[in-house]
Order: C-alpha cells, then sequence, then structure tokens
C-alpha cells in the first residue's frame, strides 16, 4: 500500500499557505489498484496531458513521468509539449509556478499537492527583498562605473517564488539553476560589478569559490537584520552579496560524513550537490546539479564506488539504474528526505488525473499577469545563458 501521506508541521502550514484536503475515498488503495486507476485517466487524456517528474520525487510517482529531471531540464521540457492542455507537475510549488510562466495560454499548470513548497524558497519574502534592496542603493552600491557596469544584478535561484523572479527580472537580474549557475555569474558580472544571490548562500558562494571569487569579497545578508547587519563599507567591498537562505535537506551533509565513508571505502568517489556547505565541497571530489551528479556516475569505469551527497530518491533511483554496475550509497547513512517533494503522493497524483478525465481541474498553480511579465524575462534570461 502506497496511503503513506505525511503531516505538516504547524512551521509548514504556515509558510506554504492552505492544503487542499485529499478526498478520503483516494486513500487506502492498493498499488495496483492506483496503477491502474491512473493508466486509465491517462489514456483517456492521451496528448493533452504531460506528466513531469523532479528528480527528487518517489518512485512510486516518477514512473509515472513522462520526463524526469531537475529543474532547468524540466523548465525547458515546457515549451516541448505544445500540444498538452495540462502539465501535471510532480515537483514543488516554485517550480509549477514557472511552468505556469513558460507554457503557452491554452496550457494549465496542476500541482498534485499544493502543500508542497520548498522551505529555502519560503526563506526570501517579496517585502524583504524590496528592503534590502532599497538598503543596498543607500549603502552607495546603486551607481553605474566607468565601463557601464551596473552597481548591483541581482540573480535568483530558481527555488523562489514568482514575486522574487518577478523583481529579478524587473532590475536587470535573471534566474539560474544548479546547472547554470556558473554561467549565470559570468553573464552578471559582465553587466554588473557586484552580484546580489538569493536565496540560497551556499549554492552562490560555492559557485563564486570555485570561478576564483576571493571568500572575503563575499558577504552575507541577513533579511532578518538591518541592512543585512552589514556596514555600507563592506557592501561596497563584496563582489558577492549571499542572502542568508539555505536548502534544510543539504545542509545535513558534513564533512565527517565525507571522512567516515572514505575509511568504509578507501577509494570511493564523493560527489555532492552545490546546496551543501562550501567545507562540504571542499572535502567532496566534485560537485554539481542533479544532471551532473548523474551523468558522472554514469561516465565513470565499471566497478566504479560513489558516496552521493543530495536528497534520497535520487540516490536511491540512481543506485538501483546502476546496480552489478557501480555502487552508489548515500553519503548521509540515514538519507536526507526532501520531506515537502514527499509530499506528491500517487494518490494525489491518481486524484489529479482522474479528476482531470472527468473535466475538472484541481490544484492549479497560477501566476498572477501583473508578475507574469518579468517572470517571464527573469526566465528567458535564464534559458539563453548556457
Ligand atoms: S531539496 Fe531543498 S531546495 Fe530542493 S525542494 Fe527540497 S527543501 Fe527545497
Amino acid at each position: 500500500m502506497s496511503s503513506f501521506l505525511p503531516v505538516l508541521t504547524a512551521f509548514e502550514q504556515q509558510s506554504i499557505g492552505e492544503r487542499q484536503p485529499l478526498p478520503e475515498r483516494y486513500l487506502g488503495l492498493s498499488d495496483a489498484e492506483m496503477t491502474a486507476r491512473i493508466a486509465a485517466a491517462r489514456a483517456t487524456l492521451g496528448t493533452r496531458l504531460v506528466i513531469l517528474g523532479h528528480h527528487y520525487q518517489r518512485d512510486e510517482v516518477i514512473r509515472f513521468a513522462d520526463y524526469v529531471g531537475d529543474s532547468f531540464k524540466l523548465a525547458r521540457q515546457i515549451a516541448a509539449r505544445p500540444e498538452a492542455d495540462y502539465i501535471v507537475f510532480c515537483g514543488v510549488h516554485f517550480m509549477a509556478e514557472s511552468a505556469d510562466v513558460l507554457c503557452a495560454s491554452h496550457q494549465q499548470v496542476i500541482l498534485p499537492d499544493l502543500a508542497a513548497g520548498c522551505s529555502m524558497a519560503d526563506m526570501a519574502a517579496p517585502d524583504q527583498l524590496e528592503i534590502c534592496w532599497e538598503e543596498l542603493m543607500q549603502m552607495g552600491v546603486g551607481s553605474t562605473d566607468a565601463t557601464g557596469r551596473a552597481g548591483v544584478i541581482p540573480v535568483t535561484y530558481i527555488n523562489s517564488a514568482a514575486s522574487i523572479k518577478a523583481f529579478v527580472g524587473e532590475h536587470g537580474g535573471t534566474v539560474c539553476t544548479s546547472s547554470n549557475a556558473a554561467a549565470t555569474l559570468r553573464w552578471a558580472f559582465e553587466r554588473g560589478q557586484r552580484v546580489l544571490f538569493l536565496p540560497d548562500q551556499h549554492l552562490g558562494r560555492n559557485t563564486a569559490d570555485k570561478m576564483g571569487i576571493p571568500l572575503d569579497d563575499m558577504v552575507v545578508w541577513d533579511p532578518h537584520e538591518i541592512c543585512g547587519g552589514l556596514e555600507p563599507d563592506q557592501v561596497q567591498r563584496a563582489q558577492m552579496i549571499l542572502w542568508k537562505g539555505h536548502c534544510s535537506v543539504h545542509t545535513r551533509f558534513t564533512p565527517q560524513q565525507i571522512a567516515q565513508v572514505r575509511v568504509e571505502h578507501p577509494g570511493i568517489r564523493v560527489i555532492v550537490h552545490p546546496e551543501v556547505p562550501r567545507e562540504v565541497v571542499q572535502a567532496a571530489d566534485d560537485s554539481g546539479s542533479t544532471e551532473y551528479i548523474i551523468g558522472q556516475v554514469e561516465q565513470s569505469p565499471e566497478g566504479s564506488v560513489w558516496a552521493v551527497g543530495t536528497e534520497i530518491h535520487l540516490v536511491n533511483r540512481l543506485a538501483q539504474q546502476q546496480a552489478g554496475r557501480r555502487t552508489v550509497l548515500s553519503l548521509d547513512q540515514f538519507g536526507c528526505l526532501c520531506s515537502t517533494m514527499f509530499r506528491v503522493s500517487p494518490n494525489h497524483l491518481l486524484w489529479i488525473l482522474e479528476s482531470l478525465a472527468e473535466g475538472r481541474v484541481e490544484n492549479r498553480v497560477t501566476v498572477s499577469d501583473a508578475q507574469k511579465h518579468w517572470n517571464r524575462v527573469a526566465l528567458d534570461r535564464m534559458l539563453s545563458i548556457q
């Protein structure tokens, strides 16, 4: 039975809004029944339906996806299926918002469980960004230099709300993913003297570090402090202004885990996602986006042994796919699970698909017209940066 549905904490309910309950008749179904009914609903909907699945989704959901990928790959898939009326996004809320911005006007984007948010995205609120920008200007970093570069270029990780992406688009910035973060920073530094990077300080720091930007040229902006907790001269000297946000899943990885796995498996290769803290990247052999991690493992010599520091569903799936050829272990022995990704269950997917087959759209995600234009500008810039 695949009827386990996680319970939200009070903080989570507050941070992601009201949750739509799954109708009771969709609880307690057997895997076999759900599989048969999902297949029947898909057959009814035919090419009017496309299901996108993020790598961090559980197997019981991902096996129904037409396309599987990270945020960047899935964002690119949206244009590839113009005939689909319904885009069912098995991922989290900010991904569905971006899909709504990128899709055609006749397409509707659906998130199977509206409570599937992202704790990192919740760490940057639009009013905090407005205040930050105003304070940065007051701190004297708004002026264009002699070569025409702006004082600050805002760059937001795709793991952020549509309101944040709209602000960034309107202020000359762009969106990045972990796949194109370095290219995005190069793009931004061609246009600006410094970068305000949000909401993930770790992706910003790790990417800038790999590009050779000294740590002394990076400051952390705390949105809960006046002027981010910084003095004007600190901000003026900085190349990178890192928003104080993080992923609660990837910050669980530690250098101690890497030391331990090297003792237990001499010769093991360790690869981690760049949302982990810098000291973990430094202790690992390699780092990169989920697509990069998969590619490195798949291209490694047969018999290789890997410890992977990212969400457990991706790691387990990779381990299964590589069984008999390469060994893939989770860097965290208990496995790091993204509880918000886990909210999308096969039960929710079945409910959504049967509703669509009956002509009802449940859990549609839309971005307001007021925000759509600048979101589109920011996301188009992201898609143009290789
Ligand atoms: S893994 Fe982290 S960044 Fe990704 S959706 Fe989950 S909480 Fe958000």
